[in-house]
């Protein structure tokens, strides 16, 4: 069986990543989205193992100490990580896997694991992504703000990343991630064991 490819996705707060993530992976039943660990307290309505592991900061340093975490970083002042075990097991049943990250974790994961897709999510525009992030309503004014203003900084690492894709409509950019999807599958270096199958029947013809 092919292991499931790895693929990445950022982009500033509030551009949508949640949002088109979830709906990526109700219609892709290829593709499933790992748990990040975090240190951060669960917001009204997060639920513990669903939308994060939620762990106190020692815990958090203890599994870096352990090898535990495929990437890590500090984000807004608190850990998040991706899990190794969890993404190498449904790789290895061959299911997609999407990491939905800052840019400090994607640049180690195109550090550490070459093969994986770095997609990288944008607003329509600032004043859209701002809306956005008011809309949802789920940050204090100066967390908002906060959140906002490093979007400035999160543009700049688009140039280490494959694939850019404007959150203009969810569903829009939802065929698109499923477009990356197909496009990725038929490299031919994803199908050197199909292609190696063939050759043996050569005789055949
Ligand atoms: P992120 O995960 O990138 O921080 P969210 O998925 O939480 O962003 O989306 C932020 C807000 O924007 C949410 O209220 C969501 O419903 C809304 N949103 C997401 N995509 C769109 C879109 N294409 N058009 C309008 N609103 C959107
Ligand atoms: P939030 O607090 O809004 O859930 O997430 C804040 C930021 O942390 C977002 O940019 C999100 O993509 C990022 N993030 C969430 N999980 C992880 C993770 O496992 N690793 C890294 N590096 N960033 C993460």
């Amino acid at each position: 069986m092919d292991k499931g490819l790895l693929l990445v996705l950022s982009g500033p707060s509030g551009t949508g990543k949640g949002t088109v993530c979830e709906e990526l992976c109700q219609q892709q039943n290829s593709l499933c989205n790992s748990i990040s660990v975090t240190s951060r307290f669960p917001r009204k309505g997060e639920k513990d193992g669903v939308h994060y592991h939620f762990l106190p900061e020692a815990q958090f340093e203890k599994l870096i100490e352990e090898g535990a975490l495929l990437e890590w970083a500090r984000v807004y002042g608190n850990y998040y990580g991706t899990p190794l075990k969890q993404v190498e097991e449904k790789r290895a049943q061959g299911l997609d896997v999407i990491l939905e990250i800052d840019t400090q974790g994607a640049k180690q994961i195109r550090e550490r694991v070459k093969e994986a897709i770095l997609i990288f999510l944008l607003p329509p525009s600032l004043k859209e992504l701002w809306n956005r992030i008011k809309g949802r309503g789920t940050e204090k004014p100066e967390v908002m703000k906060e959140r906002f203003l490093a979007a400035h900084g999160e543009l700049k690492e688009i140039s280490n990343y494959n694939y850019v894709v404007f959150n203009n409509n969810v569903s829009e950019a939802v065929d698109k991630i499923k477009a990356i999807i197909t496009a990725e599958k038929c490299r031919v270096a994803r199908n050197k064991e199909k292609l190696a199958k063939l050759s043996e029947e050569r005789w055949l013809i």
